[in-house]
């Protein structure tokens, strides 16, 4: 017999498995909306002309080898990713305060981040939005920090729940971490707007609370990376310390090539320079060193003001399919007198809509529609098409009528 005979199954991730249970529905109809990942109008995967165009040049050039990376990754990757999130121009840069090490996209980041704070800061108790994304309370755990919420989102006006953000918060005890999703709230879609994030800072620094910021969808939301990146440059400008994990993932479309950058901004040079020294203790033993060609490719990309700008017209674009897929969505229920109120769809920012469907709904459409998303009612407008539109207007209207 097997020595592993009793091990029993463990149920499917409930996000990748919306997909498993796609792939097996034979309905030529079937839409997937579960997977967070970008799709054309056509309903096909995007490679950036500007990623085709980087890897071209990686692939011409007959002086790159394959040779391990440091521990912290690539040189100029760190730079650039540092400079993308926090500004060109930022002080904390200048003054070497900031240091940056390349880790397995956001994930990644968010594991060594949370690994380095279980190790080596005094308070363990992280604090993460109701509702996160679901590997947020998974990843902290196993990294060693207890995981708490505080309320984020209220399903009444499906907007942010502001005093509950700031009740919640004000009763974290002095030092608590704190989980901000940096824009485009996965997966409401609703973020705090400019003048509550400032109260949230002065909030969190009159308490000492420890801001950590993942930030997975920069320029993704607004199409302008600057506006994307306010929330963390707000907290920088103070001149105070955070955490930032970034991923590659959505916004130059390199999702399986796993590229992502942890960034601590710390008080002092000498600080920081101690820090990176610990995020090696923490990476070796891990993984030993990061990948080379994602990060090759954005290094390639953010070293030429050229090919960033072909970038950030190319993320636009799918910024504003996007946004433009919100639209066509709110007109095709209007135009169906849906009853409620689905202004939300159109307010709501980033890759995902909270629809406020409730799991039976949910489980209608995926029946009746052959229509795929995760049970609390999230639909990935990147997933979406004007083809497709309608026959999501008539799956919702069935469902609520
Ligand atoms: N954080 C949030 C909020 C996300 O939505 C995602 C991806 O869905 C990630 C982090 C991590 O993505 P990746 O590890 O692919 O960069």
């Amino acid at each position: 017999d097997s020595v592993f005979a009793n091990i029993v199954r463990a149920p499917e991730d409930p996000i990748l498995g919306v997909t498993v249970a796609y792939n097996k529905d034979p309905s030529p109809n079937k839409l997937n909306l579960g997977v967070g990942a970008y799709r054309t109008e056509e309903g096909k995967p995007l490679v950036l002309n500007v990623v085709r165009r980087a890897e071209q040049m990686l692939v011409n050039d007959k002086s790159r080898v394959k040779e391990y990376l440091p521990i912290v990754g690539l040189a100029d990757f760190n730079k650039l990713s540092a400079k993308l999130i926090f500004g060109a121009d930022s002080p904390a840069i200048q003054e070497n305060r900031v240091t940056t090490v390349q880790c397995l996209s956001g994930t990644g980041s968010l594991r060594v981040g949370a690994e380095f704070l279980a190790r080596h800061y005094h308070e363990h108790t992280i604090y993460i939005p109701l509702p996160t994304w679901g590997n947020h309370p998974k990843v902290f755990t196993l990294a060693g920090l207890s995981v708490k919420t505080y309320r984020y989102y209220n399903p009444a006006t499906r907007g942010l729940d502001f005093e509950g953000v700031l009740d919640d918060l004000n009763a974290a005890p002095s030092g608590a971490i704190v989980l901000l999703h940096a824009c485009a709230h996965n997966p409401t879609g609703v973020d705090p707007t400019l003048e509550q994030w400032e109260q949230i800072r002065q909030l969190m620094r009159s308490k000492g609370l420890l801001p950590f910021f993942d930030s997975a969808y920069q320029g993704f939301a607004s199409g302008s990376l600057d506006a994307d990146a306010q929330s963390v440059r707000i907290f920088v400008a103070d001149g105070g310390e955070c955490v930032v994990a970034q991923s590659y993932a959505k916004n130059m479309g390199l999702y399986g090539e796993r590229v992502g950058a942890l960034s601590i901004v710390c008080r002092s040079a000498d600080v920081a320079s101690r820090v990176e020294s610990q995020l090696k203790l923490v990476i070796r033993p891990m993984y030993s060193n990061p990948p080379i060609h994602g990060a090759s490719i954005v290094a390639t990309i953010l070293k030429d003001s050229n090919m960033s700008h072909e970038w950030t017209v190319e993320l636009k674009a799918m910024a504003d399919r996007i946004i433009s897929m919100r639209q066509q969505l709110f007109d095709a229920l209007q135009a169906k007198d849906t009853p409620g109120d689905w202004s939300h769809i159109v307010k709501q920012i980033g890759m995902f809509t909270f629809t406020g469907l409730n799991a039976e709904q949910v489980a209608f459409m995926t029946r009746e529609y052959h229509i795929y998303m995760t049970s609390d009612g999230r639909i990935s407008m990147a997933g979406l098409s004007s083809g497709t539109v309608p026959h999501l207007a008539d799956a919702i209207h069935a469902a609520v009528t």
